[in-house]
């Protein structure tokens, strides 16, 4: 791949990792050209922002519509007592341009209606996640699907996380809603009525943001697992999941993948 040099003072900031043999220059090219968007500021979209914003990801589009309050502060600690009562969105747009200045950070503090949460889909090259409750997640997972983007999800509650990265580019890909149906029990608990333990959000975040370098600079792999984080023994287990074809949001009768997108 033929790309633009790299100036000296970026070779400096990303060294460690364009030092990496699976990096290099074209990855951090790769990265500083994404578009990346990140649904929900809490103790996860905090996570996974700063390591993007500090890994060098170029654009940065970051959505809550809660402002910071001091209950958040245990785990979301992105956030500074200073920051209660602002907008998330926004005073996580602060810390991620104070990071690195070179990314180009867009804060959007509202609630997305289905119709903005397709646009800002169709303009990211992937999605991340990070929201709170089921509804949320099933129709991003639904707008996902329809325009053919990657999306990485995670969750944490109690002392447990779960990840999942589904890639739509290919026509094989199950989705959210084949293994949370709406109305499943699973997730549907949040932090607020169950209790969270904060390293254990910041760790599924961090996976949230490796899982986003790896997807960008990496070719895709066809093979969608769920990860089950244990904070109590620090067991990972990995699970690989096969769509539902009975599924009423992604059956292949119900999707149209184009054919460029299947080869990466
Ligand atoms: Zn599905």
């Amino acid at each position: 791949m033929n790309i633009p040099p790299i100036s000296d003072q970026a070779f400096e900031r990303y060294s460690r990792q364009i030092m990496l043999p699976e990096w290099g220059e074209v990855a951090q090219h790769l990265v500083s050209n994404a578009k990346v968007l990140i649904i929900g500021c809490g103790g996860l979209g905090t996570a996974a922002g700063l390591y993007l914003a500090g890994a060098g990801v170029g654009y940065l589009v970051i959505a809550d519509d809660d402002t910071v309050e001091y209950s958040n502060l245990a785990r979301q600690v992105a956030y500074r007592e200073s920051d209660i009562g602002i907008a998330k969105a926004n005073a996580l747009a602060t810390q991620l341009k104070a990071l690195n200045k070179n990314v180009q950070c867009r804060p959007v503090k509202r609630r997305l209606s289905e119709r903005v949460l397709e646009i800002e889909v169709s303009l990211a090259d992937i999605v991340l996640d990070c929201s709170d409750n089921m509804e949320t997640r099933q129709a991003i997972n639904k707008a996902c699907i329809n325009l053919c983007t990657p999306l990485v999800v995670g969750a944490a509650i109690g002392w447990n996380g779960q990840l999942m990265v589904f890639d739509f580019g290919f026509s094989t890909s199950p989705c959210y809603h084949c293994l949370f149906p709406m109305g499943s029990d699973a997730l549907s608990r949040n932090c607020q009525s169950s209790g969270i333990i904060g390293p254990v959000v910041g760790i599924i975040g961090n996976l949230q943001a490796l899982e986003t370098l790896k997807f960008l600079t990496q070719k895709a792999s066809p093979y969608t697992r769920f990860y089950q984080f244990e904070g109590k023994t620090l067991l990972l287990h990995a699970l690989l999941v096969q769509s539902d074809p009975e599924c009423d949001i992604c059956s292949p009768k119900l999707r149209e993948v184009p054919d460029e997108d299947l080869v990466k």
